[in-house]
C-alpha cells in the first residue's frame, strides 16, 4: 500500500487534479486514478445492471460539443462550429445521428428506468435550430422513458435567444435554463476572444420568463484573465438586479487545456481571486439568496439543478455524447472520448464510446458520500448515512472515526463535525491504497509523455 505523508499526499492532489480535464464535480474513485476502459462496452452494460439492483434512480446527460468560437478561458473540449453556416448545420447533423447511435447502446437496458431529470450541457445546446432542438428531444424521447415531472435544464448563451427558440424549449418540457454569462464586461470578453452582444443578458432573461421558462441559473466566472475586482462585481451587481433563481460563481481554472494556458498565460492569485468571489457571495446573502452548493446561490430550493444536487445521493446519471461523464451508482465510473472526432467515429458506428473509467462497488460509493459531505457541510448526517448506504458510518469506517475525532471531528445530535474544512485531511484518510497507486502512476505516465 503505498504511504505517503501530509506534504506528499497534498503534492499527490494536486498532481492528481491537473490530471482532470472533466471540469465535473470531483467524483470518488477520483478522475486522476480512472483507467482505458476502450473496448469494454459489454463490462459497462453489465455494471449498469448491477448498478439497477442497487438503485433504479437515474439521470440522463447530454453533452453538445459545439460553440461558435472558443473562449480564450475555456477547458472544455469544443469544436468551434460558427453560429450559422453549412459547417454548423453539417456538425450538427452527424451528431444528432450518432447520438441516436449511442442512446441506442443503453436504450434496452434503460427500457424501466424512467430518468428523474435531464441536462443538456456543452458546449453550446443552445446553438442549435429549432427544427434540430426538436429533433434532438424526440430522439432522447424515443429512446429513454422522459416523464412529465423530470427536471429539463439546457445551457445557452445569451446571443441565442429568439422566439422561436424559446416556444421550441417550451415544446420539448425545458423547464430550466443555465445562462453561460461569465462576464459582461467588454474588455474582458475581448481578452478572452468572447463574442457576445452587451446588454443580452437582461433581453435573454426577460424573454425566458416571458415564455414560462421560470428556472433561470445565470453563471459568471471570477478571475478571468484581464479582470479586476471591480468588473467582477460590477457583473453580478447587474446579474443580481434580474434577479436571476440562482447565480453560479464560478472560479478561473486555468487547466493546460484553456487557450489562455497554451499562449503562455498564467492564472491570478488563488486566494485573491477566492477573496473576491467570497465577497461576491456576500452580496448575493444581502440580496436574499441562499446557499446552494459551495458555487451557487438561489432564491428558492426549486431553483436547484437537481442533477448535479446531492451527487452523494443513491442515485445515477447516464452521460452521452463527446466527454460526457456516467455514474452507475455502486458499479462504474466513465467519461467518453472528449475529442469530437474520436467521439463520432465510435459512436456513428454504434460502438460504445466510452474512453476511461472505473469499476467500482458500494464501497467506493461510502466513500464518496463521506467526501461529499465532509467537503460540503464539513460534517455527515450519521442517520441519513445508515439510510443510504445501510451500514453505520463508524462501523464502516472505524480507523477513520477515531483519526478524524483526534483532528478535532465532534458527535452531537447524530451528526459528526468537523471543526472546519479540511479538503486534504479527509482524502488522505479516505483514499483507497489502490486509488492512490493508480492515481500515482497515471502521474508518471502523463508527466513522461509531456
Ligand atoms: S465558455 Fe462556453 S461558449 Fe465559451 S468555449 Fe467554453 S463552452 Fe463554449
Amino acid at each position: 500500500m503505498p504511504e505517503l505523508k501530509e506534504t506528499a499526499f497534498d503534492a499527490f492532489l494536486a498532481a492528481l487534479k491537473r490530471l482532470d480535464y472533466t471540469g465535473y464535480a470531483e467524483q470518488y474513485p477520483p478522475f486522476g486514478s480512472w483507467e482505458d476502459l476502450g473496448g469494454k462496452g459489454r463490462e459497462l452494460l453489465a455494471a449498469w445492471r448491477r448498478s439497477f439492483r442497487l438503485t433504479r434512480e437515474a439521470g440522463l446527460f447530454v453533452n453538445v460539443p459545439f460553440c461558435r468560437s472558443r473562449c480564450r478561458f475555456c477547458f472544455l473540449p469544443v469544436t468551434a462550429i460558427g453560429s450559422s453556416g453549412p459547417v454548423r448545420k453539417r456538425s450538427f447533423a452527424r451528431y444528432l445521428s450518432a447520438l441516436d447511435r449511442e442512446a441506442g447502446l443503453y436504450s434496452g437496458i434503460f427500457r424501466n428506468i424512467r430518468m428523474s431529470t435531464l441536462y443538456i450541457g456543452g458546449g453550446t445546446p443552445s446553438l442549435m435550430t429549432p427544427g434540430e432542438t426538436l429533433e434532438f428531444f424526440a430522439l432522447l424521447r424515443r429512446r429513454f422513458k422522459i416523464p412529465r415531472g423530470c427536471q429539463v435544464v439546457l445551457e445557452l448563451h445569451p446571443d441565442d435567444v429568439t422566439d422561436e427558440k424559446l416556444s421550441a424549449y417550451k415544446t420539448c418540457g425545458v423547464s430550466r435554463v443555465c445562462i453561460g454569462v461569465q462576464s459582461m464586461d467588454e474588455k474582458v470578453l475581448d481578452a478572452n476572444s468572447r463574442r457576445q452582444g452587451l446588454g443580452r443578458v437582461a433581453a435573454a432573461h426577460a424573454a425566458l420568463k416571458a415564455h414560462g421558462i421560470n428556472g433561470v441559473n445565470i453563471d459568471l466566472i471570477c478571475g478571468l484573465p484581464g479582470q479586476a475586482k471591480a468588473s467582477f462585481l460590477r457583473d453580478l451587481a447587474s446579474v443580481i438586479a434580474l434577479r436571476p433563481d440562482q447565480v453560479h460563481l464560478n472560479t478561473f481554472i486555468n487547466t493546460p487545456y484553456t487557450l489562455h494556458a497554451i499562449a503562455g498565460g498564467r492564472s491570478g492569485d488563488e486566494r485573491a481571486v477566492e477573496a473576491v468571489r467570497s465577497e461576491g457571495f456576500r452580496l448575493l446573502a444581502e440580496a436574499g439568496y441562499r446557499k446552494v452548493d459551495s458555487d451557487s446561490m438561489g432564491l428558492t430550493p426549486e431553483s436547484r439543478n437537481r442533477q448535479t444536487m446531492d451527487l452523494s445521493g443513491k442515485r445515477s446519471v447516464l452521460g452521452l455524447g463527446p466527454g460526457a461523464v456516467s455514474r452507475a451508482f455502486g458499479a462504474a465510473r466513465y467519461i467518453n472520448r472528449a475529442g469530437w472526432p474520436s467521439w463520432l467515429a465510435r459512436a456513428s458506428r454504434g460502438v460504445c464510446p466510452a474512453e476511461k473509467g472505473v469499476f467500482c462497488g458500494p464501497a467506493e460509493e461510502m466513500i464518496y458520500s463521506a467526501l461529499t459531505k465532509f467537503t460540503d457541510e464539513q460534517a455527515v448526517d450519521l442517520a441519513g448515512f445508515r439510510r443510504q448506504h445501510g451500514k453505520s458510518f463508524t462501523e464502516a469506517f472505524p480507523e477513520q472515526t477515531r483519526l478524524l475525532k483526534e483532528a478535532g471531528a465532534r458527535l452531537s445530535g447524530g451528526i459528526f463535525r468537523l471543526p472546519a474544512n479540511q479538503w486534504g485531511l479527509i482524502r488522505r484518510l479516505f483514499y483507497q491504497p489502490e486509488v492512490i497507486k493508480r492515481g500515482l502512476s497515471n502521474i508518471v505516465k502523463t508527466s513522461a509523455k509531456r
